[in-house]
């Protein structure tokens, strides 16, 4: 029973359908060899239908977040946990996206069931860079790097000075933008004080990790390594 409430709470499906799995033969070890339920094995040693058996703690997931979802758990349009196995929408502990990407921002998005890994790479005193590339539907006017990099800009309604952020010139109408914080449509608003719009939001990079070739819509779980690249 032990294996099949761990399995069952993993989000794999219910005890009743867990028990069908170790049934059907689904839930082996590495080798192959059939799993009953009752068997005493690590977690690490359980593979469901050949794919090892998801992490009872600490899963992260990158996904390239594609346009037109929203990161919400309710919405009634699509929402990103609509383009995850079913299995991550039940598991507990919950999985939840570490901070937000507007609907209409496209790009590196991670998901975990960690809460202090959350806090750690969304707090600014954390101080990780999050790399946006923005396309504007004016040229930039040249005084936008000095501007974000002051630590005074002050964004509408808000009652403190963003943090210095770092802007690079891609092109008249493309630039890159590091930012430290995760403040409510942050980067758009930036370049809206400056008189200018974003056209196309993409997030690029979270610390030194990088959307790295994932096609939109793509999702795949993070090994310790990687995660170790973001601080
Ligand atoms: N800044 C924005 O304006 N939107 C995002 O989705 C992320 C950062």
């Amino acid at each position: 029973m032990r294996l099949v409430r761990l399995i069952a709470n993993l989000g794999y499906g219910s005890r009743k359908e867990v028990a069908w799995m170790f049934r059907e033969g689904r839930i082996t070890d590495p080798e192959g060899e059939v799993l009953y339920a009752d068997d005493k094995v690590e977690h690490a040693q359980i593979r469901i239908d050949g794919e090892p058996l998801d992490p009872p703690t600490g899963l992260v997931l990158m996904m390239n977040k594609p346009l037109g979802v929203t990161c919400s758990r309710k919405d009634p349009g699509r929402v990103v946990y609509d383009l995850l196995p079913p299995r991550y929408r039940v598991r507990s502990p919950a999985l939840s996206t570490v901070g937000r990407l507007d609907r209409d921002t496209s790009g590196l998005l991670l998901f975990t069931d960690d809460g202090a890994l959350l806090h750690r790479i969304i707090s600014p005193r954390a101080n990780i860079n999050k790399v946006y590339e923005a396309t504007l539907a004016q040229d930039l006017r040249g005084d936008e790097q000095a501007l974000f990099a002051s630590g005074s800009l002050m964004l509408e309604s808000e009652t403190t000075p963003l943090l210095p952020a770092a802007l690079e010139t891609l092109a008249p109408r493309h630039a890159r933008l590091r930012i430290t914080e995760g403040r409510y449509h942050q980067v758009r608003r930036m370049f809206a004080a400056t008189g200018n719009h974003v056209d196309t939001l993409q997030r690029s990079a979270i610390g030194g990790l990088a959307l790295d070739g994932l096609a939109p819509g793509a999702w795949r779980q993070l090994e310790a390594s990687e995660v170790a690249r973001i601080f």
